[in-house]
């Protein structure tokens, strides 16, 4: 559900990507396949799904690395193709982006100290005689020694870089950072830092997060609200703990079912065991009807052919899935 005053709008995105010509009919990946959410300043919303769901189609449209076959999406109330168009660096000053591998967002070539300092260059953040002592205190808001900066990245660790790179997208000052897949490329021991810095400078700089992620159980403890992403739709989106106290798609009930719980309290509310059946079809042929046809235990004739449309689970609207077994229990 939208609201005056959410930070990101995205409306019935679509982004098809063309393959191949087979005879005239031309063939399209529905990479997204009308996707709608919001975001409100200071909170994060966690965009889940499998290899192949498009939630980083989402992300690189929404930081304007792909253009949208259609649909909307609005940054303070403004079309983010527009703002790309008249004001391309306003607008990248302002929605940030942390890549899943530092080893190959950060450039090689470059020191600490000369990856953080191009932001300030090219946004005119501060005058140059001020780049170190601002490049030293994006140092100390990702807690790195300052003796960093003169090293190059591969004399790093992964959570080292990927510090750097979380350092980096804050050299401007954004307001939204999109994060696509922060800690999945690094180990488990680095991780719980990773994430626990993330949640300090989003309390401190009052960020908004897009958490792009396939790890559901991550979402607990970050998200403020989660979205569960299949083929191109969202099969389910829900404030974090309904989501996980109350799941009512059976792809989400499917998922939750299978990862593990470490406490009585996520034991009582795990739902009753779904078995996972199949693969993620191809985006290439996604199946008639309801796209998760395939997998679900539940389908019935109606789901061979028709698409279900989001239900609205709650009074606010912030609770909504996709499936025809909830348009008919309302
Ligand atoms: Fe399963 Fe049908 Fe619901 Fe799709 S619409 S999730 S196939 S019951």
């Amino acid at each position: 559900m939208k609201s005056g005053n959410d930070i990101l709008v995205v409306e019935d995105l679509k982004k098809y990507f063309p393959v191949k010509t087979k005879g005239k009919q031309e063939l399209f990946v529905k990479a997204i396949d009308g996707v709608s959410f919001s975001l409100k300043p200071g909170e994060t919303l966690g965009l889940v799904g499998e290899s192949g769901s498009g939630k980083s189609t989402v992300a690189y449209d929404v930081v304007g690395m792909y253009s949208p076959t259609s649909g909307s999406i609005r940054f303070k109330g403004r079309e983010i193709g527009m703002l790309l168009r008249e004001r391309p660096l306003p607008l990248k000053k302002e929605i940030q982006i942390v890549f899943q591998d530092p080893g190959t967002s950060l450039n090689p070539k470059r020191t600490v100290y000369k990856i953080l300092e191009l932001p300030l260059r090219i946004h005119k953040i501060c005058e140059p005689k001020d780049y170190v002592k601002y490049v030293a205190r994006l140092m100390d808001l990702v807690e790195l020694p300052y003796e960093y900066m003169f090293k190059y990245p591969s004399a790093l660790g992964g959570g080292e870089r990927q510090m750097v790179a979380i350092a980096r997208a804050l050299a401007t000052n954004p307001q939204l950072i999109v994060l696509d897949e922060p800690t999945s490329a690094l180990d488990v021991s680095v991780q719980a830092k990773i994430i626990n810095t993330l949640l300090r400078l989003q309390k401190e700089m009052n960020l908004s997060y897009l958490f792009i992620t396939h790890d559901l159980s991550l979402m607990r403890n970050v998200a403020s609200r989660v979205a569960i992403m299949y083929l191109g739709k969202i099969a389910e989106i829900a404030p974090t703990e309904d989501f996980f106290r109350s799941p009512r798609h059976p792809y989400t009930k499917m998922l939750l079912s299978s990862i593990p719980v470490v406490s009585p309290e996520e034991e009582k509310y795990r739902p009753e065991r779904i078995e996972s059946r199949g693969e993620i079809p191809s985006p290439v042929n996604v199946p008639a009807g309801c796209s998760f046809n395939t997998r679900c235990p539940f389908a019935m004739e109606r789901c061979l052919k028709e698409d279900p449309v989001p239900v609205a689970l709650d009074a606010e609207g912030l609770h909504m899935a996709r499936c025809h077994l909830l348009e008919m229990r309302g």
